[in-house]
């Protein structure tokens, strides 16, 4: 069962009498546990249409970048070998998905397409709603709860959003099963890619190629279920604990499949809950509470990803604090290049260059010294959000807008005042030293320099 509060009509068309069923897919770039390709397979079914899957590949995306698409394109290359076998064409075209879909179902009888939470996810479609002569339906499915089934506001913090997702998580705590489809078929007309030739297709992008591929770092569904498996197997006993400690790989590292669509939160709930492991509570507070808050924080906040979006007392204390001494001020590219005169600093931006992402409690504190040592609290949101959706392979993703945002007060509550950071909690070295072994990472990513 598909529960109604992840489908909606994005548009008031009357569906075509003949045509074919299209599954516009976009965020969710997984051919199991995906509530919209199933929704769209059991329409098929219902209706007697025959199916086929579309994918607008853009290089417009903001900060498209080789490391990103690299990841991105072995997983739709994946996905659309584990379609085929379902009999469920996946056709990929070089276009622009709003634009691109209106063509590709000019003709068809229904659209139905995953949600997508950040500005330029959501212009898309509603560009395709108003363009299509057939309804457009969204199913959310990138989410354990829908987000308007929790909250209809920007929530103050995870305190206020938790009971909010508790009291209704078991009406979407649900396996989703395939369903074998009848019949697939896509038009002949269209231009897919070959992907079968993932590098002719990277070379005909318009990508920033200074930000490479991850070494060992492979994109896809199959290398998300093996994380996930090795981490429940392994690691979720020790979470609690591990997941604070910089030296030991002790959390699951999904979060670039979580972003890309190649896993389901939804099946990686259930999967974690089905353990019993003691662990997998604090993991579930991440997954779920954690993670949909920031959904919630891109939904319901226009500004989500400017300073402007912050909490109104957390501008005014940092604006009040702009002129204080710092012990340090940089620029952009001193951060980007991790030229600071701290080793640990340094560690997390070589981390991020080279790994794609950094350690989640170091994290915390890399975007709050960007906030300590930059001239202005504005400039730091701008230098911090850039440099995470620039090098992150989970980047550009609404838990890094609401990532940011926390270093800068969102989803937190004013604490005795500092210089600099006035109210915003403030993080320092002397505290990571007391929690883990900080030199010995410093060591660990600053050995070999460069990206
Ligand atoms: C400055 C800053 C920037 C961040 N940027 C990003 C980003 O660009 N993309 C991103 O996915 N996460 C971001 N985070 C959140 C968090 O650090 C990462 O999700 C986490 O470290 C990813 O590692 P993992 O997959 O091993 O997480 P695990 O600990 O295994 O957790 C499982 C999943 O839960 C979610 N999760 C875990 N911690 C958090 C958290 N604090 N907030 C929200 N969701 C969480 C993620 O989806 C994660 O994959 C950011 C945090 C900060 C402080």
């Amino acid at each position: 069962m598909i529960p109604p509060e992840r489908v909606r009509s994005l548009n008031d068309r009357a569906e075509r009498r003949g045509g074919r069923v299209v599954y516009w897919m976009q965020a969710a770039q997984r051919p199991d546990w995906n509530h919209a390709l199933e929704y769209a397979v059991r329409r098929a079914n219902e209706t007697g249409k025959p199916l086929f899957a579309w994918f607008g590949l853009t290089d417009r995306y903001p900060q498209a970048n080789l490391r990103h698409y690299a990841f991105m394109l072995e997983g739709l290359r994946e996905t659309q070998a584990a379609l085929e076998k379902r009999g469920i064409p996946l056709i990929v075209e070089r276009v622009a998905p709003a634009r691109g879909i209106v063509a590709a179902a000019r003709t068809a009888a229904l659209v139905v397409v995953d949600s997508g939470y950040t500005r330029v996810e959501r212009g898309w479609r509603r560009a395709a709603a108003a363009g299509l002569d057939c309804p457009l339906i969204q199913v959310e499915t990138n989410v354990v709860v829908p987000v308007a089934a929790a909250s209809v506001k920007d929530e103050f913090m995870a305190a206020t959003l938790r009971p909010k997702i508790k009291r209704v998580w078991d009406r979407f705590l649900l396996p989703l099963k395939a369903t074998p489809l009848r019949r697939g078929e896509a038009p002949s007309a269209l231009k897919p890619l070959d992907l079968g030739a993932p590098e002719r297709v990277l070379a005909g992008l318009r990508l920033d190629r200074a930000v490479g591929p991850v070494p060992g770092v492979a994109g896809g569904p199959s290398q998300a279920k093996r994380r996930l498996r090795r981490f429940l197997a392994e690691k979720i006993g020790r979470y609690p604990e591990d997941r604070n400690n910089p030296l030991v790989e002790g959390t699951s590292g999904l979060s670039p499949y979580l972003h890309f669509g190649q896993i389901s939160p939804l099946e990686v709930a259930l999967k974690a809950v089905a353990t019993a492991s003691p662990g997998r509570i604090a993991f579930v507070e991440e997954l779920v509470v954690r993670r949909e808050l920031s959904m919630n924080f891109v939904t319901y906040n226009d500004r989500y990803d400017r300073f402007e979006g912050l909490p109104a007392w957390a501008r005014a204390t940092l604006l009040e604090h702009r002129r204080d001494r710092r012990e340090a001020v940089y620029g952009p590219a001193a951060f980007e290049r991790a030229r600071t005169h701290d080793p640990y600093w340094n560690a997390a931006q070589a981390q991020l260059l080279r790994r794609g992402g950094i350690h989640g409690y170091m994290r915390m504190y890399w975007g709050k010294k960007i906030l300590e040592w930059s001239e202005d609290p504005a400039a730091a949101f701008a230098t911090a959000l850039r440099l995470n959706n620039r090098y992150g392979l989970d980047g550009r993703d609404p838990n890094g807008f609401a990532g940011v945002a926390w270093c800068f007060g969102k989803h937190d509550r004013g604490w005795p005042s500092r210089p600099v950071f006035g109210k915003v909690r403030s993080m320092n070295a002397a505290g990571l030293r007391r929690k883990f072994d900080a030199d010995a990472y410093a060591r660990r990513w600053t050995a070999s320099a460069g990206p």
